[in-house]
Parts: structure tokens; sequence; C-alpha cells
């Protein structure tokens, strides 16, 4: 980022003569001068590199000199000599702030101010190398102070490809049925004063936002994206606001007013200025600071917090040109603010939080994406689908992995259309010839079609052992461990549904060591969406009478359980939360994705103890986790009336107690001691902790997530990988792998 220029200034600073360009595998630097000044030059280069740039690895080479005039850098030529890598979007800098801020500043005012160190780079590049002319700004033509800027060795702008001006560059427009304002933002933070929904073009796609202190305005906007329950994204004008509303430590600080600037799930004080429909019956607060010059602009004219949520109808994915978030998102914005900058690739905020002091990422989009991951070997080129909940598709070239964008449900034949455009945009950027597509062993997956019509050898990975890839990848390991892969689903080899396992898994295969004690699940998807229904299910398992008789559809509910009439065998943790949290009276029905479970979590007060509540591990290969006596348990205080806090806090206690005594069984026969958490079950941060402080206090050594997501949005890494290894270890055991598809 900004290297090239950066090398070129310290070049001249110490006297050197020579030249920087980019090769595919990195930076080459050809210094001639001086030997002091030589060595001077490389160990600053070491010492401080330019911000947001991590030297991976230095090579020396001495050769003889050959009389350069001056230093030059050299343009990167397409194809030949061109860096593969694609920095990933930037927050505005402060310097770049401060000077929209300032009156008489020629950028005064100006929503595109950025400079070599900041503003969008991989949502705006069609093509490598990254150069002004094969991104979205090439329609933009450089002012004379603008060319000056970017060719003055002196200036933050020299080569800074998004370099623009009010004079030269893109330009905000505002389309409304209102009264027209002195200027777009002006009439933007009008509209929105008066409780106006207004869909904003960002970065890598719209936001539709609205008064987040206003009860009236958020009940608008969650009735118009019918988006009943699920918490949304607020954005604040600085940190001082946010530090009003959350406890911000020091390490979410930092993340929240980095270059990267996710989204943050904060813990929030009570009493709350915000809408209590922002994010109904939870403890948490998805909370991010301005990204854009744009956001500064608004949200300081605007003075309050804003919700920003994803511009886009439920299960639809983001809208990202001016005409489609026109069509799209008509009936749910009331005014539109959009500018003439197009936006190459959709791509959606990244979501953390800080867990144990680490920072770990729910969602892996902007500000990360198109970051590699180191693998730890190499393998052949390929990519990996992911799965069909919470896409992102990966790429693995040579010795890395490449989490691709954050494409969300693959439901909707619009979803498919962008996954399908983002795999082969991510190929062509890296310019990978895939020599494998992997995907889920899930043969009715949207990926496994896909897969398929790519006509390359194809890899099917389970999903669980991905979820345990993913997280080796992330720890940066390739050797056996005891995975504990919780989950929603995830298709087994046995064609039934997965989801509370305990694996011995490395990244060649897995075996089965452990589950939760199946439960039928009562059809499929009405399962999911309505928790009673596993509530049924695991009551008639642990052999008590259910209380659910008032329900309409209670009696085939039962029927279907009893007989085992469209029924699925189910080991799924999640859909153990749902029924728990069905039973304490949390809710029957979900509006999104592991909704009883976080408000679940949300109750939990004391978690100190499990008093009395228990979950046996029985059994060999596979031991068993038994959640009967758990159940019962459970119903019996229900039915004396006892806290619902003090119940949730004992239950996520003894899920907790049965992964640690799980562990323990599996570490006596196999000597194993290091432990992955991973699955969406393990986007509870309660349970994580629960578990990892016990497994740790055991002398486990445990493997949490930080840079992949621990939930299907981490899957694509754990293919990529799985595959990756296989096609590179042809020795490795096949006796422990996927099965047949
Ligand atoms: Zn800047
Ligand atoms: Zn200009
Ligand atoms: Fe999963």
């Amino acid at each position: 980022m900004g290297f090239r220029p950066f090398t070129f200034r310290l070049a001249l600073a110490h006297g050197l003569k020579g030249a920087v360009w980019n090769e595919p595998w990195g930076v080459v630097v050809d210094v001639e001068g001086e030997e002091a000044a030589i060595a001077a030059f490389e160990s600053e280069l070491q010492r401080s590199p330019p911000p947001e740039t991590t030297i991976e690895g230095l090579q020396v080479e001495r050769l003889p000199p050959i009389d350069h005039q001056g230093f030059a850098i050299r343009e990167s030529a397409e194809g030949h000599g061109a860096s593969r890598r694609v920095p990933p979007d930037l927050a505005a800098c402060p310097e770049c702030l401060s000077e929209v801020d300032t009156p008489g500043d020629r950028r005064r005012g100006y929503p595109f101010t950025s400079c070599v160190r900041c503003g969008p780079r991989y949502s705006i590049v069609r093509g490598l190398p990254y150069d002004r002319e094969r991104t979205t700004m090439a329609g933009f033509a450089f002012c004379a102070a603008c060319a000056h800027e970017y060719e003055d060795p002196g200036s933050r702008r020299f080569h800074a490809q998004t370099n623009a001006c009010s004079d030269c560059g893109p330009r905000l427009c505002v389309v409304s049925d209102g009264p027209r304002g002195t200027s777009a933002v002006e009439e933007v933070v009008s509209a929105l004063r008066k409780g106006s929904v207004v869909a904003i073009k960002g970065i890598g796609g719209f936001h539709v936002a609205c008064d987040a202190t206003n009860e009236e305005a958020v009940g608008r906007l969650r009735e118009r994206k019918q988006r009943p329950d699920k918490p949304l994204a607020v954005m604040f004008p600085d940190l001082e606001a946010l530090g009003r509303e959350s406890d911000v430590d020091a390490t979410a600080a930092a993340l929240l007013t980095g270059s990267r600037r996710p989204i943050v799930l904060l813990p929030r004080r009570k009493p709350t200025a915000l809408a209590p429909q922002v994010a109904p019956r939870l403890r948490q607060l998805g909370a991010f600071l301005p990204y854009t010059p744009l956001h500064h602009l608004v949200l300081r004219a605007f003075g309050r917090p804003l919700v920003m949520t994803s511009g886009n109808r439920s299960d639809e994915p983001l809208a990202s040109s001016n005409d489609e978030a026109r069509s799209r998102l008509r009936g749910i914005a009331d005014l539109f603010l959009l500018h003439d900058r197009d936006i190459a690739a959709p791509l959606d905020d990244s979501v953390a939080r800080v867990l144990r002091g680490r920072i770990q990422l729910l969602r892996r989009a902007r500000g990360y994406v198109p970051e590699p991951l180191p693998l730890g070997f190499t393998g052949p080129p390929g990519l990996a689908v992911g799965a069909d909940l919470k896409n992102a598709p990966c790429l693995a070239t040579g010795d890395s992995a490449v989490p691709g964008p954050h494409v969300g449900d693959l439901e909707s034949y619009e979803a498919q259309e962008v996954h399908t455009d983002a795999c082969a945009r991510l190929l062509a950027l890296l310019g990978v010839e895939p020599a494998w597509i992997a995907h889920d062993l899930h043969p009715g997956y949207h990926g496994t079609g896909l897969a398929q019509a790519y006509g390359r050898p194809r890899i099917a990975v389970q999903h669980h052992h991905a979820h345990v890839a993913s997280c080796l990848v992330d720890n940066a390991r390739t050797d056996r461990v005891i995975g504990v892969a919780w989950d929603g689903t995830g298709y087994g080899p046995d064609g039934t549904v997965w989801g509370g396992e305990v694996l011995v898994a490395d990244l060649s295969g897995f075996e089965r060591v452990g589950r939760i004690r199946p439960v039928p699940l009562p059809g499929g998807d009405a399962a999911v969406r309505e928790p009673w229904r596993m509530a049924v299910s695991h009551l008639l398992a642990a052999g008590v009478e259910a209380k659910h008789g008032a329900h309409p559809a209670y009696a085939s509910v039962a029927a279907m359980v009893r007989e085992g009439v469209n029924t699925v065998p189910t080991s799924s943790a999640g859909r153990l939360f749902d029924a728990l949290a069905s039973l304490l009276g949390v809710r029957d029905r979900v509006s999104y994705d592991g909704q009883a479970a976080v408000e679940l979590e949300a109750l939990a007060e004391r978690t100190d103890d499990a008093s009395g509540y228990h979950v046996p591990v029985t059994g060999e290969r596979p031991l068993e986790l038994d959640p009967r006596p758990l159940v019962r348990a459970v119903a019996e205080d229900v039915a004396r009336e006892a806290d619902p806090g003090l119940l949730a806090g004992r239950i996520h206690a003894a899920l907790a107690d049965a992964i640690l005594e799980a562990c323990r069984r599996v570490r006596q026969t196999t000597g194993l001691r290091s432990v992955a958490l991973t699955g969406g079950c393990f986007e509870s941060k309660l349970l994580t902790v629960l578990a990892a402080e016990r497994l740790e206090a055991a002398d486990f050594e445990v493997l949490l997530h930080g840079r992949v997501p621990p939930g299907d949005g981490g899957l694509g890494v754990g293919q990529a990988a799985v595959a990756a290894w296989r096609t590179s270890h042809p020795e490795s055991d096949s006796g422990r792998t996927e099965g047949a598809e």
C-alpha cells in the first residue's frame, strides 16, 4: 500500500539512486549509492515500513553498479512483472478527514477525499495491477492540481490511484421527491431528522439509514425491510458518542478507529438513547464509526447515531449499482444519496468482536478481503465455493488461502448469481487457473452444482471437517487436533443432519469420535424456523410429555417424531439450543438465523455453576453427549417457575462441562491435547468462554477463531485448506476422508 512511493521518498532521503517495481511475488527495490547509505536505507525500511504494510520477508542481493540516473518508479506492466496483490478497502485516514474539515482547504467538504494510505481499493478494482486505469476511477481525469499531487514525491498523494477533488472526481447526487437542499449532505440530513429512511451509497454497496434514536423511524425501516428482530448496526459520529452507549475497551477502540473499521459487537450500557428496536432483547450492540469522508460529513452534520444496515431486501444480496439500488430499494428508502463512482465488486461491512482480548471476525468482508492467510504448506491452486449459508468463497494460491467476499445465503437466484460472479472475479483478479474445485459434501447445495459446472476435478469436504480445518488455518496449524464443531446444520456422510460433533481431524481427514445424541428433526426447514418443534422432539426423546398441546400443529409434529415420518435424525447443537430456548419461553419462532440461541445467551445471568444440570458423556467412538437429563431438569425447573436467567446460565455451563468431559475422553485414547472450538454455536461468546476456560484449566490447548469466522462464513477457507492439502499430499489417509459423494 503506497509502497513504491514510500520507497522512492526513502531512497531520496538517503541520497540513493535506482528504481522500484512490482513483481508477481513482491516488490523489487534496486538501489545504488554509498555502502553506509544503503545499509541505513535497508534498516529503516525494515524498522518502519509504510503504515498498513507488513514486510513478510526481505531478500538482499549485491549487484554491480549500473549508474542509475535518479530514482524511478517503474509502472507495472499488465501480465508481466505485475503484482497480484489487491489491497483491501481502507478507511479514510485522519489527515484526509482533517482536510475535509478545514475551512479554506481545497478538499473542504469533498466526500471522496483519499490518499496513498486510504480509500477504496478492492471494491473499485476491475483488473490488476492496481493502477487507476483498471479501477472504476478510470473515467475521472485528473485536474491540474490533482495531477501535480500525483506526480509530486513530497505529496501524500504521490501515486495515489484514487486521488480526486471536487473539480475532477466523483460527485454526489440525491434522488428524492422532497424539497431540494442547498447541498446533497444537507438535504439528506434534514430528511433523516424528519424520520426518513435514506439509502446511502458507500464503498462496496448501499446502506439503508435512519435516525437510531427515533423509535418510529427504526420501526418503519424494519417493517419495510421485512426484518422484524435481527439487530441493526449503528454508526456513531465518533468514539465519544459511542462511549455514551457502550463500554469500549482499548482493543475495540483501536479496531473502531483504525484503517479496517468493521462493525464491532460491544456490550451495551443502560439506559440508552437508542431506540429499543435497534437490537431488541440483546445486551450487545453492533457499532461502527464513519469510514468514508461521506459518512463523516453526514454523521457530523446529523450529530446523532444512525442505523446503517445493509442495503438489501431480506434474503437478497447487497445492491451495488445505482439502478439496482433504485429498483431493489424502492419502497424501503424515501430518498437516495448516490454518487457516480461505480462499485466493481460488492462488499459488505465486516463484523468483529473482542474475545478474551483478541479480535475475532464474525464476518470477513470490507477492510479484510482479499488479504491472504498463510496455509502453512504449498499446494496446487484451486477454488473453494463455500457453503450455502453465510457463504464466502475462498481461493488457494500456492502457499496462501485468499478468502473472498461475504456473499450470504444462496437461497435466491440473485444471490447465486452474485456468488458465481464473486468466484469468477476472484479467479480472474488473482490470475488463478484452478486445478480443483472444493465444495460441501451436501449433494443439494447450490455450491455443489456450481462446482460441477467448472468441469475440473472436484473435492467434496464434509461440513464440520471444513469448520475444524478453517480453525487450523486461522491458527497457522496443520496438525491433528480434537475439533468440537457445533452448529445448526451440516450434511453428514451418513445422510443425517450433523451439528454437535466431536472430531479428531487434520487437513487430510477426520474421524467422528463423538456427537450429541441424535433426535428426530421434524419437518426440515419448519423445525429451524419454529424452535418449539425441536422442543417437542427433545422432550419426547427425554420421556417428558410436551407442553405444546395448544399449538395447532402439535399433534402432527408429535406424530412425526414418534413415528419417524418426515424426519431425519440430527445431532445438531444449534437445534438443542433452540429446543432449550423454547422450553424457557424465550421464543417459539425465529425470524433470523440463531435468534433463539442468541436471546438465550442474552438471558443468561449467573454462569458459575451448572447446579444439577448435567449432560452425561457415554459410549465409545462415537462418544454420546446425552442431553436427555438436561432437558428433563429444565422442564422441571420451568414447571416450578424458576428464574429463566438462572436456568439459561446453567444450560450454558452444563454444555461447556460436556465439551470438557468429551475432550478428556478423547485425550485418554488419542493423547491429543489441542482442541479447536468451531462452528456457528461458537459465535456465542458465553459458550466459547466457558468451554475455553474449562479446557485450559484441564491443561488443554484451546484454538479459537480470529481472522476466519467460526460460523459458515469460514467454511470456504476450510474447504480450500483440505483440498489443497489432499492434492499436494496424495499419500494422505483416504480411509478417514469424507466417504463417497
Ligand atoms: Zn488519506
Ligand atoms: Zn482534482
Ligand atoms: Fe456450520
